[in-house]
This record gives structure tokens, C-alpha cells and sequence, in this order.
């Protein structure tokens, strides 16, 4: 479980591993793919790599 603060409905909600919808290990870390409170699709970066991830996102 995590908050998460979605871009669709702008809201910071918990995050429970039922939601969870995919997990992906990519370079930059953990790509966590879940499904919002809202529906909406969301993705988040963990993992040891996830700050340079961040950056690279804000980056791009
Ligand atoms: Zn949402």
C-alpha cells in the first residue's frame, strides 16, 4: 500500500496492492501500473533507480 496523488482526478489517495494491475522492471527501477480510485490508469516508478527515473520524466 502507498499514496499516490493521481493526474487525472488531482487527488493524493491510498494505493492497495488490489489495484495493482502490473509491475515492470525497466532500467530506471519498478514501474508500478494501477488503476486509480477515479479509474484512471497510473503509473509509478520504484526501486532503487526511481530518482533518476523522476528526473528523467520531468526531463522529458
Ligand atoms: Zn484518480
Amino acid at each position: 500500500m502507498f499514496d499516490h496523488h493521481c493526474t487525472v482526478c488531482d487527488r493524493r489517495e491510498l494505493i492497495y496492492p488490489t489495484q495493482i494491475t502490473g509491475l515492470t522492471n525497466t532500467d530506471h527501477g519498478i514501474v508500478v501500473t494501477f488503476t486509480c480510485w477515479c479509474g484512471a490508469e497510473q503509473t509509478m516508478v520504484t526501486g532503487r533507480h526511481a530518482e533518476s527515473a523522476a528526473a528523467v520524466t520531468l526531463a522529458a
